[in-house]
C-alpha cells in the first residue's frame, strides 16, 4: 500500500495516461475518473478518460463527458492506467481487465475495505467516503487548484456516493471538502436537480412496477423487489434507471436489509443490497461472488429467479440471526 505522496510523484512522472472507472458506471466512479483525468489533462499530459460502459444520461451535465470513451482502440499507447472504484479486476469488465497483464505502471484508488490487489501503486482508503475525495486531496498533494469544471466532477462523486450526505460513510472531513468546492463555484443545487429532480417519466413507471413486487420477509426485516426485462420494455425504461430502487426497500420501517433483484439478461441477476445500521452487506454479497461496502453492495448471479430469492433471502436472515437481532 503507498501513500498520497508515492501517487502524485508517480502521476507526475507519468506522460501518457488512461483513467478508467468500473462496469455500468456511477457519479462517484464518472465525477472521479473526469476530475482526475481534466486534473492530469491541466498538467500537459496526454490524457485518456474511459469505461467498459456508457455514462448514464443523468450525467451528460458533468464537465469533460465528452472525452469520455466507452472502451479503448487496440492501438493506444499508454505509459500509466490509474484504475478508479474498482474493488476487484471483475469491476473493470473483460476489455479493461486484460489491460493488467500489459507492461504500464498501474495506479489503483479506490475506497472499499478489502480491495484485492493488483496494481503496481495502491491505494485504498476505507475511510473514504467516495473515490472522489481522494482524488481531491491527490489534485491538493500535487500542489495543483482544483478549478470549476474539477470541483463540479468531485461534488458529484461525493454527493452520490455518500447518498446525498445521508450515510454513515460521511465524515466532517467530507463537508469539509464539499465546503471548499462550494467556494470554488460548485452550484450545488443545481447539481442536485440536474441529478435527483429530473427524471425521465419511465423511471416512475418502472417504480411502479417494481413495488408492485415489493415483499417482506414474515419476521420484516428483509424487503426485496424485482425487476425483470419484460418490466423494463413495459416501463419504457431502460437498465440505468433502476439506479436507487433498491432504496424503496430498505426505506420501510422495520426493516435491515432491502435487495433488487434485476434481470439483466435471460437466467441473468444483477443484485442490489442495501442495509440500514449494523448489518455488512457487503459479507452477503460476498457469499454470492461479489462485494462492495458494507451498507451498499452488489454481485451478479445465474440462474432460476425464484430459486435465486429463496436462497439470497434465506442468508441475509441468517446474516440478521448472526448478529442476533
Ligand atoms: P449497486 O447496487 O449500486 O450496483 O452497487 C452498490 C455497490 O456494490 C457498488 O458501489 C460496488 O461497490 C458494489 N458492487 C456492486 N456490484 C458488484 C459486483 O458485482 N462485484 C463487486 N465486487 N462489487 C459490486
Ligand atoms: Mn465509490
Amino acid at each position: 500500500m503507498n501513500n498520497l505522496a508515492d501517487i502524485a510523484a508517480a502521476l507526475k512522472r507519468a506522460e501518457s495516461v488512461v483513467v478508467c472507472g468500473h462496469v455500468m458506471p456511477d457519479g462517484d466512479s464518472l465525477g472521479s475518473v473526469l476530475a482526475l483525468g481534466l486534473t492530469l489533462e491541466s498538467m500537459g499530459k496526454k490524457v485518456t478518460m474511459a469505461g467498459p460502459d456508457p455514462s448514464p444520461a443523468i450525467y451528460d451535465f458533468l464537465p469533460g463527458l465528452d472525452k469520455y470513451r466507452v472502451g479503448l482502440p487496440s492501438d493506444i499507447g499508454f505509459d500509466t492506467l490509474v484504475i478508479l472504484d474498482c474493488s476487484a479486476p471483475e469491476r473493470l469488465g473483460p476489455g479493461f481487465q486484460g489491460l493488467l497483464s500489459g507492461e504500464t505502471d498501474i495506479i489503483i484508488l479506490d475506497h472499499h475495505a478489502g480491495s484485492s490487489c493488483f496494481g503496481k501503486y495502491r491505494y485504498v482508503d476505507p475511510a473514504a467516503a467516495a473515490v472522489g475525495e481522494i482524488i481531491y486531496d491527490l489534485i491538493i498533494e500535487m500542489g495543483l487548484e482544483i478549478n470549476r469544471d474539477v470541483a463540479v466532477c468531485l461534488y458529484t462523486a461525493i454527493v452520490t456516493d455518500t447518498g446525498s450526505f445521508q450515510y454513515d460513510s460521511t465524515t466532517p472531513g467530507t463537508h469539509r471538502r464539499i465546503a471548499n468546492l462550494m467556494e470554488i463555484g460548485v452550484p450545488a443545487s443545481q447539481i442536485n436537480i440536474r441529478i435527483y429532480e429530473e427524471k425521465p417519466r419511465a423511471v416512475f413507471q418502472l417504480l411502479c412496477s417494481a413495488l408492485s413486487t415489493l415483499t417482506t420477509s414474515s419476521c420484516g426485516k428483509v424487503s426485496w423487489m424485482t425487476v425483470t426485462r419484460e418490466t423494463l420494455k413495459k416501463s419504457g425504461a431502460v437498465d440505468e434507471h433502476a439506479e436507487g430502487l433498491v432504496n424503496y426497500a430498505k426505506s420501510i420501517r422495520g426493516v435491515e436489509i432491502g435487495i433488487l433483484f434485476r434481470e439483466i439478461e435471460e437466467g441473468s441477476y444483477k443484485l442490489s443490497f442495501r442495509s440500514k445500521d449494523a448489518i455488512d452487506v457487503n459479507k452477503l454479497a460476498e457469499l454470492f461472488g461479489g462485494g462492495g461496502h458494507p451498507h451498499a453492495s452488489g454481485c451478479t448471479v445465474q440462474g432460476d429467479l425464484n430459486k435465486i430469492i429463496d436462497q439470497v433471502v434465506f442468508a441475509a436472515l441468517s446474516a440478521i440471526r448472526g448478529i442476533g437481532r
